[in-house]
């Protein structure tokens, strides 16, 4: 009797989520897995450059690192991360400092640095080197059509595909969420972030900031050859202006509102700016098709949980549909999708919350911040409680 070969499975979007999640799969017991890219990923010589692989820098937290250990990358990400051992998290013009750090949490580094370059060059190199895994970049999905059991997708190149499932991982816009019926609700914050590089006149030490400013949330987290990644948010006029900024003007006000103990900035790099709107797609699973990454949640950039919080659901999904001979039926889905629901509420709530807290400006508020930071500060187990869910442990 021969046996019968399942179609593959079918991810849509080759950025962070996409990329891994292929890997991912084929850990898990998964056969054949096909990954659309709308952007050219030839076999990486160098770093990628593609709309997730860009010129941010992405904070893994220790929950992700494991992760990528346990697919054997995690040694080429540290070659080129710098590691956090301690987070500063504090408020312009207040008291109340409250810090995390890897000694008091039992475990070698709260979490690593990595510039998404370099993580799309592992991730890409990995995905290459599996025979089982094929890309299809630049391609593009223009027809969709629901079949018994699955989809039959027709690609901008002409191919047609078959697949028990399909994957969106096709960004906060996706349209292949949009093929399959689901809808998403949008907030626009009405802030944007900016993104640089800074270099130091002293080594940071492994420390991250996190500083709430009147503005907006500001973060500075480290990276190798004494630099900074600097997420710095506002309200998008006040945006506009920065980036209209020279870079001595720009450095000037950017040193009004760093931490006083944080190492000495000498020069920023090329800033990019990143509007600052969230998605909520109404719906994760549906029959034979699941919506992961940006295109399920686009949270706030405030505390670097995005990729963090998808890789979770990444390594749920793929140990709950790799194995499985029907990794398309429903009820495997959707005992994905609410095995995720808590842990998806509990930080998207978070990050939506934690900016808008510490932007109100009356005094009750002032001062509960105030307390809510001396607090976190006095009592260890408060603070190991957030530290090990925002490390993913
Ligand atoms: C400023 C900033 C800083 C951040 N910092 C952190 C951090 O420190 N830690 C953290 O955990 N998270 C962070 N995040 C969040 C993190 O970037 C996201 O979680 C991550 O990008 C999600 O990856 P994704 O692959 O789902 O989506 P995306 O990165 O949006 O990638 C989508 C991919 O799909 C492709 N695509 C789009 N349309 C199509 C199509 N029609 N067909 C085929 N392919 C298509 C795109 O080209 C792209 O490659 C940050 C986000 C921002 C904006």
């Amino acid at each position: 009797m021969t046996e019968q070969r399942q179609d593959p499975i079918l991810i849509v979007g080759g950025g962070m989520a996409g990329a891994l999640l292929a890997l991912l799969l084929r850990h898990h017991g998964a056969g054949a897995v096909t990954l659309v890219e709308a952007h050219p990923l030839t076999l990486p010589d160098s770093p990628p450059l593609t709309p997730s692989f860009d010129a941010r820098s992405t904070a893994l937290s220790a929950g992700t690192l494991g992760v990528l250990d346990e697919l054997g990358l995690g040694a080429a990400i540290r070659e080129h991360a710098a590691a956090i051992d301690t987070v500063h998290v504090s408020r312009q013009s207040r008291l109340g400092l409250t810090r995390m750090q890897a000694v008091e949490e039992g475990v070698p580094q709260l979490g690593a640095v990595v510039e998404n370059r370099w993580l799309g060059f592992v991730l890409l190199r990995a995905l290459y080197a599996d025979d089982a895994i094929t890309v299809k970049a630049p391609e593009h999905l223009s027809g969709v059509r629901r079949l018994e059991a699955g989809y039959q997708v027709t690609l901008s190149g002409g191919d047609t595909l078959t697949t028990p499932l399909l994957i969106a991982a096709d960004g906060a816009r996706s349209r292949t969420r949009e093929w399959l019926g689901i809808s998403a609700r949008d907030t626009d914050t009405g802030h944007d972030a900016i993104i640089a590089n800074l270099s130091l006149a002293a080594p940071h030490q492994g420390v991250a900031y996190e500083r709430f400013l009147n503005d907006g949330p500001l973060a500075l987290l480290p990276l190798p050859d004494q630099r900074y990644a600097l997420v710095w948010t506002g309200p998008r006029e006040q945006v506009e202006q920065w980036l209209a900024m020279d870079d001595a003007t720009l450095l000037t006000q950017l040193r009004e509102r760093l931490p006083a103990d944080a190492p000495p900035v000498t020069a920023i790099g090329e800033r990019q700016r990143y509007p600052l709107v969230l998605t909520h797609a109404c719906a994760q699973a549906v029959p034979h098709a699941v919506v992961v990454g940006n295109a399920a949640h686009t949270l706030h950039p405030v505390a670097g949980q995005g990729f963090n919080l998808t890789v979770r659901d990444l390594l749920a999904l793929a140990s709950t549909v790799g194995p499985s001979a029907t990794p398309g039926k429903l009820s495997v889905l959707q005992q994905y999708a609410r095995g995720r629901e808590q842990d998806q509420a509990l930080i998207s709530q978070a990050s939506r919350w934690v900016p808008e807290l510490f932007r109100v400006q009356q005094p009750l508020f002032a001062h509960s911040r105030q307390l809510g930071l001396v607090a976190l500060d006095i009592l260890p187990g408060l603070r190991s409680g957030f530290a090990r869910r925002a490390m993913g442990l």
